[in-house]
């Protein structure tokens, strides 16, 4: 007998670690496919990424930055629960139908590495290359493309700006990449800015599609309480 890890309830023999129930409070609400953020109806482009258009092509997530999920990432970067990386993951690679070929999760800065001692964006990396590769796509996880290579200030809490210019020159592309299509896998993406900057050297490198995968996708006002770094 199993119980669900959110609810402590009974739950019949599963594949994850929540009961269906749970599961279901995981709201299903329409976003831009753009930048992943709400909108009244689905659609491809809204307004805002009309007006500031972010540097990737489409954003796929599960949920905004709200329980249940909100609980599990902050146990996924912040109490050593590397393992929820494969229940998180999987539940994530359901709403990406069209994998790209190429993984690549933000990197951490070695000093933030050593202080946590994993990247929880490599872990979930690798739990989706194991489910597409599962499901048949020929999908790899590379965690020695993308480097940190300047510490940054945590975003959290700085004005927009700040947190543009705290990131300039943060990142590095280490090795050619032959793929035209890639993703960038992190678990909270707040503001973009991260992605966005990641975005700019890929597509130097050469890259023209570029997915971004994310297990949560926060709205603007929400941006004080996310995780995102
Ligand atoms: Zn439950
Ligand atoms: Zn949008």
């Amino acid at each position: 007998m199993s119980h669900c890890d959110y609810c402590s309830l009974v739950m019949p023999p599963s594949d994850t670690i929540w009961c269906q129930p749970c599961l279901d409070l995981i709201l299903k609400v329409p976003r831009c496919k753009k930048c992943g953020l709400q909108t009244e109806h689905e659609t491809d482009v809204c307004g805002d990424c009309l007006i500031h258009p972010p540097k990737w092509d489409r954003l796929f997530c599960i949920s905004d930055y709200s329980e249940p999920l909100r609980e599990y990432v902050g146990k996924l970067k912040y109490a050593q629960q590397f393992w929820l990386a494969q229940d998180l993951g999987v539940l994530l690679s359901n709403y990406i139908p069209d994998p790209a070929p190429l993984i690549l999760p933000v990197p951490l800065h070695w000093k933030r590495f050593w202080w946590r001692s994993y990247n929880q964006s490599d872990h979930l990396g690798w739990t989706l290359e194991r489910e597409f590769n599962h499901r048949k796509h020929a999908v790899r996880c590379e965690t020695k493309i993308l480097k940190r290579i300047k510490a940054t200030r945590p975003q959290q809490g700085l004005s927009r700006s700040f947190r543009q210019s705290n990131l300039v020159g943060a990142f590095k592309v280490m090795k050619p990449i032959t793929d035209k299509h890639v993703a960038i896998v992190d678990d909270v993406v707040t503001t973009g800015a991260t992605i966005n900057l990641l975005c700019i050297e890929l597509r130097k490198a050469g890259v023209e599609r570029i997915d971004i995968y994310a297990i949560c996708r926060t709205g603007k006002s929400k941006e004080q309480d996310a995780t995102s770094c």
